[in-house]
């Protein structure tokens, strides 16, 4: 029997914890935690990023998504990484600089090492919690250049984890290796049009933090990364491409 108590004690092996941002992506890995796991619990983080709205979206679109699987979700936690991220990267996601190419072809908005921060974060909190998989929606595939998104990245931090903290932690990735559109047809076969519905009116994917601009594949400004990936993804799976 999984362990619903708010103070798990020991080792609970259908469990996870999922790292929970409140985007389109996380939200997908949430309902596909639930489908396959009796336990899931969330971690959110707070890191001065300047779609903050995102923070706001996690509790009604967690309980929404929670209903469609009773009695599955656990407690959610939401970690206050400070100002840290936002004094190393001094990126477009934490500071108001426009969101361009860098150099190194990366997009502006990238935190280096961000990913591999919230695994490390999100790996001591599973084991406090004794949670045993970690869920992240990192993707290779609608891939935006980020180095800590790549399957090998994740596979040597899960062995990093399980060295480091000595736990068989098992680092999972439903969305590695699909693209925005397969993100989409994922959502609807683990919750048909409600848990679309949810994705879409629910979850922020936005850079600049736009939630009050609506489109047919859920609310952004339309033009950064974020957006431009989401719109993408979402007419393609419509068959509009
Ligand atoms: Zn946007």
């Amino acid at each position: 029997m999984p362990n619903h108590d708010h103070t798990p004690h020991g080792h609970v092996p259908e469990s996870a914890l999922v790292l929970f941002s409140g985007g389109q992506d996380s939200a997908t890995c949430l309902a596909w935690a639930l489908e396959r796991y009796p336990y899931v619990e969330t971690v959110g983080f707070a890191y001065g990023q300047r779609h903050a709205v995102e923070l706001t979206c996690r509790p009604p679109l967690r309980h929404g998504i929670g209903e469609l699987f009773p009695g599955r979700l656990g407690a959610d936690h939401v970690l206050d990484l400070g100002a840290s991220l936002a004094a190393i990267g001094e990126t477009a996601l934490t500071s108001q600089a426009e969101i361009r190419m860098t150099a190194e072809g990366l997009p502006s908005t990238f935190v280096p090492g961000r990913n591999l921060v919230f695994l490390t974060y999100a790996a001591a909190l599973a084991y406090r919690r004794g949670l045993r998989r970690i869920v992240t929606g990192v993707c290779e595939t609608d891939y935006s250049g980020y180095p800590d998104c790549r399957d090998d990245t994740i596979k040597a931090m899960q062995l990093a984890l399980n060295l480091g903290l000595e736990r068989r932690f098992v680092v999972e990735t439903p969305l590695m290796w699909r693209d925005k559109a397969a993100a989409w047809a994922l959502a609807d076969k683990l919750g048909g049009n409600r848990l679309v519905e949810l994705i879409v009116e629910g979850s922020h994917s936005c850079y600049l933090g736009d939630h009050t601009t609506h489109h047919d594949w859920g609310y952004g400004c339309g033009t950064c990364p974020a957006c431009a990936l989401r719109a993408a993804g979402w007419k393609k799976w419509k068959g509009q491409a």
